[in-house]
């Protein structure tokens, strides 16, 4: 088979020098950067620091201010009080033009400081300048698509009916309140985007939960949103453990609506905790994604394509591939030049040119990565790339090698999200079999079949126990449809990016209206 000579490359990294005003905001004139509550900076009653470190070199980037109980109880109070307001100047009162203005003006200032958040994402977050710029184009994306779907959802009471003799009934669609998003810490500004713009556009005023490992980005743009004008207590930054500040924002009745992305486990449980006392929550979760080959696609050229993916952000992306069913005819090429595509990966810091696979997260991730690669083997995957620890010249990373396994349906050697450029290749006898074997997994986030028969694909990707199905592409996202979770991946809820996402942030009333009897 003829293949095409595209050049599909990994998301690859160009020189980045970080700005001074970046910096600069870190170190804070010397002083740990506090939470922001009601517009001002709080340091926190439990004289709590945590530093935040740039994961390629270790270095520290900032001290942190730990929020605990007393700070999630006052952001609680003053978001609820710049939601409610006095004589009708609450966030909730205000026109929805209004409120777009103020979300333009917010956009207009991340572009401004582009590189400031830019220098959060690559810096921060570990990761490569062509992804970074890609996350940053979100911001607006997403403010934009919110904007629109805030201007048709019309909000305060439908349509009157009549429901019994002398009896009227109308619905009473309003914004919740307090909402607050738990976000993880691979994409903190998409994240952070895809929470704020629809809570605040429905009237939500908002407490943001960034990661302990990467907080600085939900920072400076609560420093924007006070410069673009925001009223103080709409927009307010809780920065601390998920165990410490995670769990008060979860204990914590006043907070009507938590929207959390994170792994399931810990949505799990914060689900348990909210419950309690009645907080509604909706949770976007990690994958173990899958890629159907069938027989017809060009297997080096599918692989490079798949291979992208499975490294997309090291693999730290949830909806990303790790499970690969590919058709036994066309197998041993693909396996072959999958192998080469993560082999030829440039493994490097990520600020440096060229660089495709850099430093994970954290020691923690480090040292469960490694444990992974180990269980994959022991649990029979033939390892094609066995990956183990990499070195980076003059960097004290978390750096690693990419993990690549050939599998058999009998052999479920990769139950779980292992969260690198880490992916199982298994060889199947058709289609059937290949689509039975991804949707035994319980995640069920993102998977795709690839193939030249468009007809084929469609029907296939239809029958996934995923969010989201894809015919040659993977990790899609695009504002007006949902991206969202089944299984173990998701919770109720509309998922993300579309109309539904929005309608999560308001909750409905019934109203009825009898005549006064007699
Ligand atoms: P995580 O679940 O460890 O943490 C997510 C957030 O929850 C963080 O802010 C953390 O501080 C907080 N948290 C942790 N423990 C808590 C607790 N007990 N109570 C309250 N809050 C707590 O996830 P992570 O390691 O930051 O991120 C990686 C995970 O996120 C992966 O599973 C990934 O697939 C998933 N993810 C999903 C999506 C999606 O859209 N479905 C997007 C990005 C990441």
């Amino acid at each position: 088979m003829a293949t095409a000579s595209i050049d599909i490359q990994a998301f690859t990294a160009t020189t980045f020098t970080t700005p001074d005003k970046f910096s600069q905001f870190c170190s804070n004139g010397g002083a740990p950067l506090g939470g922001i509550i009601g517009g001002k900076s709080v340091s926190g009653s439990m004289n709590a620091t945590f530093q935040t470190t740039d994961p390629g070199s270790q270095e520290v980037l900032a001290t942190i201010c730990e929020m605990g109980e007393a700070e999630v109880a006052l952001a609680v109070e003053t978001a609820h009080k710049a939601f409610i307001g006095d004589n009708g100047n609450g966030w909730k009162d205000v026109l929805v033009e209004k409120r777009i203005a103020l979300v333009n003006k917010l956009v207009e200032l991340c572009g401004r400081d582009r590189d400031i958040l830019l220098a959060c994402e690559i810096r921060d977050g570990g990761k490569v300048s062509e992804l970074a710029t890609g996350d940053f184009t979100q911001i607006r994306e997403c403010a934009e698509y919110f904007s629109g779907v805030a201007r048709r959802i019309a909000m305060g009471e439908g349509p009157e009916r009549s429901v019994a003799p002398r009896v009227k009934g109308f619905t009473y669609r309003e914004p919740w309140g307090v909402v607050a998003g738990i976000i993880p810490w691979n994409y903190p500004i998409v994240l952070t985007s895809w929470f704020m713009f629809p809570a605040l556009l429905a009237g939500n005023t908002v407490l943001i939960k960034p990661a302990e490992d990467t907080p600085i980005s939900a920072l400076y743009i609560a420093k924007l949103a006070a410069e673009a004008g925001f009223p103080p207590g709409v927009i307010n930054v809780l920065p601390g453990r998920g165990e410490i500040t995670g769990q008060c924002i979860a204990k914590h009745p006043g907070v009507r609506y938590i929207s959390f992305t994170g792994s399931p486990g810990v949505g799990q449980a914060i689900l348990r905790t909210c419950d309690r006392h009645g907080t509604r929550m909706k949770r976007e979760m990690g994958g173990n994604g899958s890629a159907i080959v069938l027989s017809d696609a060009d297997p080096e050229l599918v692989a490079r394509m798949v291979g992208r993916y499975v490294n997309q952000h090291y693999g730290q992306t949830c909806c990303t591939v790790h499970r690969v069913f590919v058709d036994r005819k066309i197998a041993d090429p693909f396996i072959d030049a999958q192998r080469s595509f993560l082999e030829g990966l440039k493994i490097g810091y990520q600020t440096d040119e060229g660089t495709q696979l850099g430093s994970v997260i954290n020691s923690t991730q480090h040292h469960r990565i490694l444990q992974a690669q180990k269980e994959t083997a022991a649990r029979g995957g033939q390892a094609i790339l066995s990956g183990g620890v990499a070195e980076v010249s003059g960097k004290d990373g978390f750096y690693l090698k990419p993990a690549l396994y050939r599998t058999s349906p009998e052999v479920d050697c990769n139950p779980q999200e292992v969260f690198h450029t880490f992916a199982t290749v298994c060889p199947v006898d058709s289609a059937e079999e290949a689509l039975q074997l991804a949707n035994r997994s319980p995640y069920g986030l993102g998977a795709s079949v690839w193939t030249q028969d468009i007809e084929r694909g469609v029907a296939l990707a239809k029958k996934f126990r995923d969010g989201t199905g894809q015919v040659n592409c993977h990790n899609s996202i695009a504002y007006g449809l949902p991206y969202g979770g089944q299984g173990i991946s998701g919770g109720p809820g509309g998922g993300v990016n579309c109309e539904d996402t929005f309608l999560d942030y308001t909750q409905v009333k019934a109203v009825y209206v009898a005549d006064y009897p007699g």
